[in-house]
């Protein structure tokens, strides 16, 4: 089959030709519908040097996957082939006290694995991937896995950022979400879903994006600049966000989510540009906490799958064939992918 491969660090991916997998006890192969190009990619892409916890190269890209299952190994129930899945991305141990409360990404036992799956292990930018255990299928029902592969993470990662900070989106609360991208248009409906928040206010620095921010929920797109963190401080009575989600993680974002936070607050960091947030003791604001939380919990995927199908939440999405996969990561690398980039190799 084909698969889309990360052959060496800085290099760009290539398409190889590489043996389809064979399911052994417990695993299902899995018909790949949908694979997701997320963000997180190029950073692995442009990273100067193996990144800590990656297994060797080559490696097949793509860790937000949707399809059907093809053939299940030797002592696998509950799932048979035809049935349309969405793949859970982190694998962990399965057994540590967090991967037995449903939180693989948060494995104790990885013992120097990869992150999950696209990291340490051959990911969906593929005709066929291999699922190592039938506890990180999702059932999808009615929705097509070429539309829902993007849930998986960045439906996921938004949903989990969102839900742990839901106590402070009372009546009369902000929410920020900067960075309107495929994780911040996700961001912006599952706070509309989920949160009594008064005021969403999406940023991000291209007009297109904004506009979709609004269709998707947002009560205010603004262009960040200079002016943004004056804007939103005025809209919230000088007192700042309850909750700001930093969806790009580079200085001036970061910056700006110190300054538009409120004491007692959240900020929290999911953009992996990797600058620092400095911290002094007026500076992100009081007892304002910040976090860096990693994709989401396996249960956490189900209830996203819900929205999904209640028509809640919507994935705005792209398809291209295998062939055309690096000029899809091309274009989200220029910021020309409206939503997201959906590589379906079936089509
Ligand atoms: P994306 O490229 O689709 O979206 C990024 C958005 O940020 C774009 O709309 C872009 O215009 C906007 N942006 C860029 N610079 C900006 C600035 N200075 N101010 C405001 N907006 C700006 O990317 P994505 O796939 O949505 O991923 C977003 C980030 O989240 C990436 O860094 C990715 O690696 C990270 N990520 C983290 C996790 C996690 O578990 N924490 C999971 C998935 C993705
Ligand atoms: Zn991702
Ligand atoms: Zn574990």
């Amino acid at each position: 089959m084909q698969a889309f491969r990360l052959v060496g660090w800085r290099q760009p991916p290539e398409l190889h030709e590489v043996p389809i997998p064979d399911p052994g006890p417990g695993q299902i192969l899995v018909k790949v519908g949908g694979a997701g190009a997320c963000h997180s990619d190029l950073h692995v892409m442009e990273a100067p040097a193996p990144l800590p916890g990656f297994t060797e190269l080559p490696l097949t890209l793509g860790h937000e996957n949707a399809g059907w299952v093809e053939s299940v190994g030797p002592g696998v129930t509950g799932f048979g082939p035809g049935d349309p899945v969405i793949v859970y991305g982190c694998w962990g141990c399965g057994v540590c006290s967090n991967c037995r409360r449903g939180r693989e990404n948060y494995c104790q036992n990885l013992a120097g694995q990869g992150p999950g799956l696209g990291g340490g292990h051959d990911g969906g930018m593929a005709e066929y991937l291999l699922v190592p255990a039938a506890r990180y299928l999702i059932p999808l029902g009615a929705l097509d896995p070429r539309q829902a592969a993007p849930l998986t993470d960045a439906g996921l990662t938004s949903y989990h950022a969102v839900k742990r900070s839901l106590h402070l989106l009372g009546p009369g609360s902000t929410a920020v979400v900067i960075g309107a991208g495929g994780l911040g248009q996700l961001t912006i409906q599952i706070l509309r879903a989920l949160s009594a928040a008064t005021t969403v206010i999406a940023v991000d620095t291209d007009a297109g994006k904004l506009d979709t921010a609004g269709h998707m929920g947002a009560d205010l797109a603004l262009l960040s600049g200079d002016e943004t963190t004056t804007r939103i401080r005025d809209v919230t009575g000088q007192q700042g966000a309850e909750l700001v989600l930093d969806m790009v993680g580079i200085e001036p974002t970061l910056r700006m989510a110190a300054q538009v936070a409120r004491t007692l607050g959240h900020l929290t960091i999911v953009g992996l540009g990797g600058a620092a947030l400095p911290v002094d003791f007026s500076s992100p604001p009081h007892e304002c906490s910040v976090a860096s939380p990693y994709w989401g919990y396996l249960p956490e995927l189900m209830e996203v799958i819900t929205l999904a199908q209640q028509d809640k939440i919507k994935v705005l999405v792209e398809h291209f064939p295998l062939a055309r996969a690096g000029e899809a990561y091309q274009l989200l690398h220029d910021g020309k992918i409206r939503g997201r980039a959906v590589i379906t190799p079936h089509d």
